[in-house]
């Protein structure tokens, strides 16, 4: 099992621990499946909407919370019944707006993972209004059920009354929406091809700037994050930042990155390529490599 957990485990009813430690192995990153999460219901004998709040304190040991020591844990419930940890990280000495929200780092798991809807997100602080408004950009947003300890659950329209949204703006198919863009590019570089595929699974229809960053690491693991944007703009979520918050779920470090990708759409109206250097060399002496596609 993980060192990050140990503390977290300790807090968790003993049957429901128990049940859990032989998932919790060296490749834990906080993706539970559907038929896990129902032998896990089994054997502790609780009910799922307990069980998935009484398990929060494992979503939180996956934050890396540099600034604040503040853990935030998140769950999203996909559609097809997996659940996906998340939770917050902060680069230390750099700006607040690199950070990544538990809520941001559980959907975007999610969302790497192939799910096209979000039926629930179970954290253990209520969602502050940079996630409230994340979250207002996905496929039925509004109607996510949020579950907070100690509280009914709550669709996300009773936490964000009036909300301002895709819609506004004219954008019918929202975040997590199938979609697929194929880009043209010549390479036989298997780092470059991800992040090609990523970029073209990416959301932008603010900008068009179709985006992805894929991490490698010197044992040769590859890390992916999308560019997800945001009808209010701020609240989007850079590649770089999915990617990073990838990575620490794995529990992997800033030091095994050896090569860094930056894929943008030769569409787009803006370049994320100075935001992403910038990030990059807070946490890493790689450096980026950064190519543009032209939609096919
Ligand atoms: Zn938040």
């Amino acid at each position: 099992m993980q060192n990050r957990f140990i503390d977290s485990l300790s807090e968790l009813p003993k049957p429901l621990a128990t049940a859990l430690i032989p998932l919790l192995n060296e490749e834990f990153c906080g993706h539970i499946d559907a038929s896990q999460l129902a032998e896990l219901v089994n054997i502790s004998g609780m009910p799922e909407d307990k069980l998935l709040l009484s398990i929060l304190p494992i979503a939180a040991a996956l934050a890396k919370p540099s600034i604040s020591e503040f853990y935030v844990g998140a769950i999203a419930k996909g559609e097809s019944g997996d659940i996906y940890m998340g939770a917050n990280f902060e680069l230390s000495s750099e700006a607040l707006f690199h950070t990544v929200h538990a809520e941001q780092s559980a959907i975007s798991h999610a969302w790497l993972n192939g799910e096209q809807k979000i039926v629930d997100i179970i954290v253990n602080f209520s969602p502050c209004g940079h996630c409230r408004q994340f979250m207002n950009e996905l496929v039925n947003g509004i109607n996510i059920n949020i579950h907070l300890p100690g509280q009914q659950p709550q669709l996300l329209a009773h936490y964000l009354p009036y909300a301002f949204g895709p819609a506004d703006l004219q954008v019918t198919k929202p975040l997590l929406s199938k979609s697929n863009i194929e880009f043209s590019l010549n390479s036989d570089d298997p780092m470059i091809i991800e992040a090609v595929d990523q970029a073209g699974l990416s959301y932008a229809p603010y900008t068009s700037n179709l985006a992805s960053v894929v991490l490698e690491t010197k044992d040769g693991h590859t890390y992916c994050g999308r560019y997800a944007e945001n009808a209010a703009f701020n609240p989007s979520m850079m590649p770089m930042q999915m990617a990073l918050s990838n990575l620490i779920r794995h529990n992997r470090d800033y030091s095994d990155i050896n090569r860094a990708v930056l894929i943008e759409s030769s569409a787009g109206k803006i370049s994320l390529a100075n935001a992403t250097m910038d990030t990059l060399q807070a946490v890493s002496a790689v450096e980026l490599e950064h190519i543009f596609v032209d939609p096919s």
